[in-house]
This record gives structure tokens, sequence and C-alpha cells, in this order.
């Protein structure tokens, strides 16, 4: 049996034949030179690459050198690897002699089924389409060829705002994990590599996220049977005082390989069947592992490599330092500055604050697409380029002017307003687009209409905000307010 090579994102069982397979694994310092990523998510690849090494014990070759090619060198033996996840990678691995490079492992919907798919499509390429695709190719949540309950979303459901006078979900918080002597040698090495000039973002922290598939494991269990309930109805929803609210916080677990989410999937779904799990919340967990990152993933390899590069927008100003160094204190709009302080402090927040807030404030000043997909690949824990290439530059920036989703999402403060609790401690007022008191993110919104207004006449979805803003009075006064504000924190 050859030896597999197992990059750092292949972690767990699902990436073996055999569970006496021979393995190599190499850590690259060349990697953590080459941009500054979030120490927290320096320490999360290292603590969980290591944690694997040391389970498979002397079935594993750890190889410690500056580049991967340094580390190949020191192996001599044929070896066989599943497709990588970046094309940086994957140009590396084709390129060498002695390597077999497999089908991609820890994804649901296959290359070829998704290009199958994607095909046959006339035009642009929806979710909804793809996910019911999946649904039925997978036999996930249906009876027959019907979907479960009738519907195939209950995304509508799945829209609450945070329950009010409380500033914590009634849900149990996810599983604490215990560091151990391995996570002491990651913080001692990075330390060290800090003081050799290697620079990284945001704060360090007692590792809150799996690094093991047991831990993983676990924290999808205790999810499944605590959590899962809550998590339909609250997706959407932000409560200052409570980061994870019901989201599952295993997308670092996904992406690193310790969980395969087919599995994950069936759990949510006998969850449903056998305990009687609320549908509308399963369909909405289902709908992000076997809809959504699937979606992404396959994206990133469909579409041609320029797509990352896109920019139909004409977005040309620079991501300004204080967000790039997440200087959440410079800024006093309790929403930004809460979400930002999120990413300095633990890498991660959840996808609306990401969406609606982030995204949503990069939209409105025109920031470049490409800087902000290296930005999030960098300083989120479960960031890799394959996730944030579609994510960013479609989803978010709608840089490629609706190839994967229907229009942009820019909203001002009333969204903000609605789904949490930010506002009412904020120095703005999401009602207010001029004066002192004017929220940012209503300014920006009109501010962002204005300017793209050219490039969306035939978008139906954006029509009624088009006539909107065609009747507002003071939109002189608007855009030199936010002129003025520039690309300073607000
Ligand atoms: Fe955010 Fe505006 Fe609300 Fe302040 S008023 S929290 S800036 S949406």
């Amino acid at each position: 049996m050859s030896r597999r090579w197992l990059f750092a994102d292949q972690l767990g069982p699902h990436f073996l034949d055999d569970r006496h397979q021979p393995v190599l694994m190499i850590e690259s310092k060349a990697v953590f030179r080459r941009r500054a990523f979030h120490r927290q998510k320096a320490h999360l690849v290292l603590s969980a690459l290591r944690h694997r090494a040391a389970e498979l014990g002397d079935q594993a070759r750890y190889v410690r050198a500056e580049t991967y090619r340094e580390g190949l060198r020191k192996v001599r033996e044929p070896l066989e690897v599943c497709h990588p996840t970046s094309r940086r990678a994957r140009t590396l691995v084709q390129g060498l002699p002695r390597v077999t490079v497999l089908p991609p492992r820890g994804f649901i919907t296959s290359l070829t089924d998704f290009a199958g798919w994607a095909d046959a499509r006339r035009g642009a390429l929806r979710l909804d389409d793809f996910y019911r695709f999946a649904r039925q190719h997978h036999e996930v949540l249906v009876a027959g060829d019907e979907p479960e309950g009738g519907r195939w979303s209950f995304d509508a459901d799945n829209r609450e705002p945070p329950p009010k006078e409380t500033d914590r979900l009634d849900v149990p918080g996810p599983p604490r994990i215990t560091e151990d002597d391995i996570d002491a040698e990651v913080r001692r090495d990075l330390d060290r590599w800090e003081a050799e000039g290697i620079r990284f973002v945001g704060r360090d922290g007692p590792r809150f996220l799996p690094a093991t598939p047991a831990e993983a494991t676990a924290r999808l269990r205790h999810f499944v049977r605590h959590r899962l309930a809550k998590f339909g109805p609250y997706e959407d929803a932000m409560l200052a005082g409570d980061p994870f609210m019901a989201h599952s916080v295993l997308s670092s677990s996904f992406n690193l390989g310790l969980l395969d989410p087919l599995a994950a999937v069936r759990a949510a779904e006998q969850a449903y069947r056998d305990r009687g799990a609320p549908l509308a919340s399963v369909e909405g967990f289902v709908r992000q592992l076997l809809g959504w990152r699937d979606f992404v993933w396959n994206l990133y390899w469909y579409f041609d490599v320029g797509y990352r590069g896109s920019n139909r927008l004409a977005a040309r100003r620079t991501v300004p330092d204080w967000w790039q160094e997440l200087d959440a204190d410079a800024v006093d709009a309790r929403c930004l500055s809460d979400v930002l302080a999120g990413v300095r402090d633990r890498g991660w927040v959840h996808h609306i604050p990401r969406l609606m807030v982030l995204g949503n404030y990069a939209l409105q000043r025109g920031w470049r697409p490409g800087e902000l997909v290296d930005w999030f690949h960098r300083s989120f824990v479960d960031g890799y380029e394959w996730v944030m290439t579609a994510n960013v530059v479609g989803m978010s920036q709608y840089a490629d002017l609706g190839q994967m989703t229907t229009k942009p999402y820019a909203s001002g403060g009333a969204y903000i307003n609605r789904m949490s609790d930010y506002c009412g401690g904020c120095p703005y007022d999401p009602r207010r687009r001029v004066g002192e008191r004017a929220c940012p993110f209503t300014a920006g919104y009109w501010m962002f209409l204005d300017r793209v207004r050219g490039t969306l006449p035939g978008n139906a979805r954006m029509a009624r905000s088009l006539k909107q803003l065609d009747r507002l009075r003071d939109l002189d006064e608007v855009k030199a307010q936010e002129r003025k504000r520039g690309d300073r924190a607000p």
C-alpha cells in the first residue's frame, strides 16, 4: 500500500483507505512566512497536524521543513495524495513525478457530478437549484422524490430576530476544549517564530476549536443533541453577548478534514427521524453543509482561474489598515466594532456578521474584492482560498455581477437593527442617513446604490431600492458626508 501524503486539511480517518496505511505529513514553515495569518488559526492548524501525527504514531512520518519540496526530498518512496484544496497545491502535486493524485475527499458532491449539473444549466448557477439536486442525488431528507415536509427550503422560517430582553440564547454553549502538551509546544514554537520575524494578526487565546477527530465528533454530537433545535430559527440573528448563538462552530473542523460532512448531515437527519428534531433547523443545517459548503467548493474549481480577480462593480479602494489589523478599538459603530473584535479575539464570527456587517460594509465602501478574499482567508480560523473565493467575490461583494447570487447583499442599518441588539448601545442611529448620528451602514447603503446603479439596471430584485433612491431628496448631502468619512473607521 502506497504511503498517503496528508495535507494539513486532510486529517480525518476518511482520508485513508485503511487504518494501517502509512502516512506522510509535512509541516511547512514557508506557508506562514508568505502572509500574516491569524495567530489562532496558525495554532489550530499546527495543533491539528501534530495531534494527528501523535495519534498515528509510527504509522506516520512527520517532516518539519521550510517548504513542501524540501520536505519531499527527505522521502524516497512513491506517494499518493488526495486532490488538494487550492490551485497552488494542486499545481505542486501534479508536477511531482512520484506522486499519484487521487480524487478529492471531505466533500459530498463530486467535482464530476457538480460539473454535470452545472453544464446542464443555462446562465447563472444558483444554490437553491444545486441544493435540490444534491438532496435528491444523495437522498437526504427526501421521501421518494419529494422533500421531507413538502418543501425543499424552510429558509423563510429560519429568519427570527434574536429574543428580546436577553443577551444570550437559551442553549448550552459548545463543549470546552482542554489544551494539552501539544498545544503548549505549538504556542512556544509560534512565540519563537514571531520573535524570528514571522508576523501574525489577531490575538492569541485558549484553543476553543477541535483539533482532533475525537474532539470534533464530540462537538458534533453535543450540537445535534443540545443546540440544533435552536439553530434554525436564530441562524441569522446576532447578540453582542453571545457570539456562538446556536451555531455548530464546526466549520474549522470540516475544513481541516476532521469530520466527514456527509456523516454530519446523516447525524442531523437521524435526529429529525428518530428524536423529533425540528425539520426547519435540520434542513437549515443540511443546507449549510450539503448545499452551501459544497456549492462554494465546487464553484472554486468550476469557475476558471480568473474568477477570483472579478471586479465587475469596479471596487477600486484599498482595504484600510485599521481593518487589516483588526483594530476594533478604533471603531465607534457598535456592530462593526464588536464583530471586528470577534475576529481579532477568536478568528471566528458566524456567517451573518461576516456577510451583513463585514462584507456589507466593505461592499458599500467599494474595497477591492481580491484584497478582501485574502483578508478573510488569513483572518478566519476556517478560511481557505476555496472557501473565500466564491463567498467573497460572488456572495458578499457581487463582483461577478450575479454568476452565483441574485443580488448584492447590501443593506442599511435597519436590517442590523432588526436582527441584532447592537443599535441600542451605538452612538449612531440606524434610521438616520445624514448628520452627526447618521448610521454609516444606512448612509453607506444609499451611497453604494448610487455608485453602482448604472451596473444594475436589469436586476429586478433591485428595482424597488433603485426607485427609492430616485426619491431621496438628500442624496447629495449623504454622498458629501460619506465622501468625507471616506475609509476612516466609522
Ligand atoms: Fe451598526 Fe448603525 Fe446600528 Fe450603529 S446604528 S450598531 S452602526 S447598524
